[in-house]
């Protein structure tokens, strides 16, 4: 018997939401989602155009504010990650500095995990304080350390999970839970897991960003991302205004792209997690291999709580911390010949990069080893090649002439 309420958009399961979510068709029924290539809009009558402007009409004005392709990314997404809303943004980055921006003021503390990707680093640590801002960082496993710091009152938490690239798995909901007993706001960079593996919303998060760039594209073609919440205030008061003014938009086209992105999310998020899984028990205890962290094997400090968390799954990103230090990453990664050296992550194709180095380097070396970020340590983001070729690749490469 089929349940009367999976015919309603409201009760469809993940899936169905990937592929049919905000698709609004046009009077010409075109079957794939249209793209609405346009920055402005036109309307009828001068009155049309005031009343669009005062409120009283809710209408398409101008791309900076709405565009219907990206109201279609938009819902899309939101249907995934349980938000009421979601608010598409260029990229990663631009979410990430919109969602924290719009809603600290001089004075404000803001508490973020230490373990973070190289640019959210320096939002929180150089462009916030500039502002009147502080900002304390906490080893973002350890949740006594979260206890003590949210002992004294703070705006806003920022923490994401697994982190970028030493995959840091963080308590969401323990986080969460201290955070709003001194009226911080929470938000969670969601970009490693996607809302195939963790749902930030329903562990008790108030903000969900994403680097729509990476998996939600997963094809390595657009910058783009995204800030969701349910929280209808945060959205009116502090993000619309934010975002309609200061313009970090989505273009249309790369909106299209990810919409389409989001079709394919969950089979591929679970195509990658099986190889990254089978990457790394294979590579586990081998020679040359000091240590594979990764959230899906047992020595991971985080993996019981990254299976409660992230729905069984490990993620697509591998880290790998090579015996030799930094000459051996490099001979590493010279000698691949199918993964790519590449910064980016989240793509079909499996990339390899040097953190320390590159997306890291900014850092100075105390910073590094206590995020984690070894000389030795190679960031594998895990495509949807054969696991066996991928296998044979990086043990050639290891074994090397
Ligand atoms: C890549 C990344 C970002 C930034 O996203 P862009 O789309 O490159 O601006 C933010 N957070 C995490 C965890 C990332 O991996």
């Amino acid at each position: 018997m089929t349940d009367p309420d999976s015919r309603d958009p409201a009760f469809w399961h993940p899936r169905t939401a990937m592929v049919r979510g905000g698709l609004a068709r046009s009077p010409n029924m075109e079957t794939a989602e249209a793209l609405y290539l346009s920055s402005g809009f036109v309307y009828p009558d001068a009155d049309a155009a005031r009343r669009a402007f005062d409120g009283t009409d809710t209408r398409y004005v101008y791309s900076r504010f709405r565009n219907p392709t990206n109201a279609t990314f938009e819902q899309r997404l939101a249907m995934l990650e349980g938000a009421r809303f979601c608010r598409a943004t260029a990229s990663g980055m631009a979410a990430v500095t919109a969602a924290l921006l719009c809603q600290v003021k001089a004075g404000d503390r803001v508490v973020a995990a230490r373990e973070l990707f190289v640019s959210c680093h320096w939002v929180l640590t150089e462009l916030l304080p500039r502002f009147g801002v502080s900002v304390d960082l906490v080893p973002g496993a350890d949740v006594d350390a979260w206890a003590a710091a949210l002992t004294s009152p703070a705006a806003c938490v920022f923490l994401e999970s697994p982190s970028n690239p030493a995959l840091e798995i963080v308590d969401i909901a323990t986080v969460c839970d201290l955070a709003h007993r001194t009226g911080a706001r929470v938000v969670v960079d969601n970009a490693f897991a996607t809302p195939v593996l963790q749902k930030p919303l329903d562990l008790g998060a108030d903000v969900v960003i994403h680097s729509a760039t990476k998996f939600i594209d997963g094809q390595g073609r657009c910058l783009g991302g995204a800030i969701l919440s349910n929280d209808e205030s945060f959205d009116e008061e502090c993000l619309l205004p934010f975002l309609r003014n200061t313009g970090p938009a989505l273009s249309p086209f790369n909106a299209w792209v990810m919409a389409k992105g989001l079709e394919t999310l969950d089979l591929r998020v679970r195509a990658h997690c099986d190889t990254a899984l089978t990457l790394a028990r294979a590579l586990d205890g081998r020679p040359g291999v000091r240590a594979v962290r990764y959230p899906g094997l047992e020595g991971h400090p985080g993996h019981a709580l990254a299976m409660r968390q992230m729905n069984g799954a490990g993620g697509a990103i591998v880290a790998l911390d090579l015996e030799g230090g930094q000459p051996a990453a490099f001979r590493f990664l010279d000698r691949l010949r199918l993964i790519d050296i590449s910064n980016n992550l989240g793509d079909a194709k499996s990339l390899a990069c040097h953190p320390a180095t590159t997306t890291h380097q900014r850092l100075d070396a105390a910073e590094q080893t206590a995020q984690g970020i070894t000389p030795g340590l190679v960031r594998l983001s895990v495509g949807l090649e054969d696991a066996r070729d991928l296998l044979a690749d990086v043990e050639a490469a290891l074994d090397g002439p």
